[in-house]
């Protein structure tokens, strides 16, 4: 994994030579510094002015993949031509998006995230500061602001938690400080990615994401993509890191003047 600026002129030079470019970018702790609790997130002014810069170019195409709900991420942008992608990709915006089959069968399984969200918030009430946010789609349980003393019990339930309802067709993912309840359908971040790369056949898809999720987008387009972690990282399929949210919001800016 190397870090990009070394690299911008090579790096550089093959984003030149595209005509359209397909700048895929995930949100929380890459666009925005992750803060206390996901309403605490703040999206600075100079990375909304990059991604407004971007979104008027016409050689460019901005898709934006979030685990969030739809109605919460796009509530950050104001952007005119961009996607977005929520839920992790069970949500799409865009012209002429429609999910395939198997992930509309998620829509079905909605019923049961809010079924454990509900047994969730119940039995992590006597835990401080753990919080469970239900995205209709998806559940997070974040687990940042949990401290040390409830952490064993924190850890404790969600084993007992993931045993009790192995049998529900639900899928736990940890990323960074959460976990992520999501229907177990083969849909994910990356399958989002791919369906918005197959919009745009000859573009030079652009990736960028810091947590676990992003890797199914960075191994779905790595063959033709230019992929960045935020955050180096030895696990990663990524073949470039940038160093944090500010560093994404440079490489944005140099997109922007290139
Ligand atoms: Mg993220």
């Amino acid at each position: 994994m190397k870090y990009v600026w070394p690299d911008w002129p090579m790096l550089r030079r093959k984003i030149l030579s595209k005509r359209i470019k397909l700048l895929i970018l995930d949100f929380d702790g890459t666009l925005t510094a992750i803060a206390e609790t996901p309403h605490d997130v703040v999206l600075e002014a100079r990375t909304k002015e990059a991604l407004a810069c971007l979104d008027r170019s016409p050689s460019y195409q901005l898709a934006i993949i979030s685990g969030r709900s739809l109605k919460d991420l796009t509530s950050y942008f104001h952007l005119k031509k961009t996607f977005f992608a929520g839920n992790h990709g069970f949500e799409l915006k865009g012209k002429k998006f429609s999910l395939p089959l198997r992930a509309r069968k998620a829509k079905k399984l909605a019923a049961l995230v809010w079924l454990l969200g509900e047994k969730l918030k119940e039995d992590f009430s006597k835990v401080p500061g753990a919080l469970i946010e239900d995205k209709n789609y998806t559940l997070s349980l974040h687990y940042r602001n949990i401290s040390r003393e409830y952490f064993p019990f924190f850890k404790q339930e969600v084993e007992r938690f993931k045993k009790q309802y192995a049998h529900w067709p639900l899928i736990w993912k940890e990323g960074k400080k959460v976990w992520d309840v999501r229907p177990r359908v083969k849909w994910d971040k990356g399958d989002a990615a791919l369906c918005f790369a197959k919009k745009f056949p000859g573009a030079l898809p652009i990736v960028i994401g810091d947590d676990v999720t992003d890797e199914d987008m960075f191994r779905g387009l790595k063959h033709r993509a230019i992929t960045i972690r935020v955050g180096r990282s030895r696990r990663s399929s990524a073949d470039h890191y940038l160093k944090s949210p500010r560093d994404v919001r440079k490489f944005l800016e140099a997109l922007c003047h290139s």
